[in-house]
């Protein structure tokens, strides 16, 4: 379906691809099943746009696979390959929505926006969040440029990057913990109120290109896996992930990134075998730092980890792939390309917060390091 409105002089492309905004009950409970169309049609148009929608596929992200988001990122690109499109609005759960996000901004070249949003109502329902947010959606894409890949929920404008899930239910669904929104929507206005900083773009990796658009398994992708510690945590998992095959783990550690000696020691086994290795923290916000030893920071960096930053798991997974992906830092490949295009996606805008006073000299300027 085509929607315009007013002449429309400003082209949007909406890629649906299922979630709560495209929910409705299925007798048990709710599931991805509306239409992009039907999800269009609940919402009034910005003045000035005309959209065009396609439907790519239709799943509650709980149910994202790597495959779908490969189909996805090489659908915008394909999308953007004409010069007069202006923006790009997915339509997309909120569960995985900051993986899908993150993905598409590490491979993001273009000057348009793509902006993801969704619901925590479901489709159809009087008092739904839906149609709002794709209002806010559109309005965002047909006004802005150079700001990567956006998330738009609850009049809120957010950077792909460091943005996470922080309300199961409520309305304003996503934030950085540990940085500000980039601005605002509503009352007909689109106001940004920072710049984000994003490392130099990927190219689009081989695996996109042959994924094919809605295929949830059509390519072999690498493995990586997440895993939490908490007290009593030992190394069984992250051994039994690299028995498993995972070519990157993520460990999600306690504190400013602490595990034990034993996961350490686990996780220089993992990296002398071609893993890499990320670690990020069970703590919402704030940077990872290098203060303990004893199976801390320390010496998970020592055995070959790196930390990353502000991102939390989900994030850093997608930094993981996306560097698996990139030709020629496969462990078969260059470990050691793979490394510093891993520490280059995790080195973000990290701020360096007055954590660190004195007496601690080298963990003061890791975290300055990073700042
Ligand atoms: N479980 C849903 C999903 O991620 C939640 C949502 O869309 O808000 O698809």
């Amino acid at each position: 379906m085509k929607r315009t409105n007013d002449g429309g002089a400003r082209r949007i492309v909406v890629i649906s691809t299922g979630g709560t905004i495209a929910s409705r009950w299925q007798g048990t409970g709710y599931a991805a099943d509306a239409s992009g169309d039907d999800v269009l049609a609940t919402a009034p148009l910005p003045e000035g746009v005309t959209v065009e929608v396609v439907d790519l596929f239709n799943v509650n992200s709980s149910r994202m696979t790597s495959a779908h988001q490969l189909a996805l990122l090489r659908t915008v690109h394909e999308t953007f390959a004409d010069p007069g499109v202006d923006g790009i609005v997915v339509t997309h759960g909120t569960d995985t929505l900051e993986e899908t996000a993150f993905l598409l901004d590490l491979h993001h070249a273009d000057s348009r926006p793509v902006v993801l949003t969704g619901a925590q109502r479901p489709f159809g329902t009087g008092d739904g969040d839906g149609p709002g947010n794709l209002y806010d959606a559109l309005q965002v894409a047909a006004s802005v440029r150079d700001l990567g890949v956006l998330v738009v929920f609850d009049g809120r404008v957010h950077a792909a990057r460091g943005t996470v899930k922080t309300q199961t239910l409520a309305a304003d669904a996503f934030s950085d913990p540990s940085a500000e929104r980039l601005g605002r929507v509503g009352f007909s206005r689109v106001d940004i109120e920072r710049q984000p900083e994003r490392p130099a773009p990927l190219p689009l990796p081989a695996a996109a290109r042959t994924a094919a658009p809605g295929a949830a398994d059509a390519v072999p992708l690498p493995r990586v896996d997440i895993i939490t510690h908490h007290s009593d945590g030992d190394p069984f998992l992250l051994n039994a992930a690299v028995s498993a095959g995972a070519r990157g783990i993520v460990l999600v550690a306690t504190g400013a990134g602490n595990a034990t000696p034993e996961i350490a020691a686990a996780v220089a086994e993992a990296v002398a075998r071609g893993v890499l290795v990320a670690v990020t923290t069970r703590v919402p916000a704030g940077p990872l730092a290098e203060i303990y030893t004893g199976g801390g920071a320390v010496d998970l960096v020592a055995a070959g980890a790196l930390l990353t930053g502000t991102l939390r798991a989900g994030q850093a997974r997608i930094a993981l792939l996306s560097t698996l992906l990139a030709e020629g830092t496969t462990a078969a490949g260059d470990p050691a390309r793979g490394t510093a295009l891993l520490r280059r996606l995790l080195e973000g805008p990290v701020r360096a917060e007055p954590v660190l006073a004195t007496g601690h000299s080298r963990s003061a300027s890791a975290v300055a390091a990073r700042a």
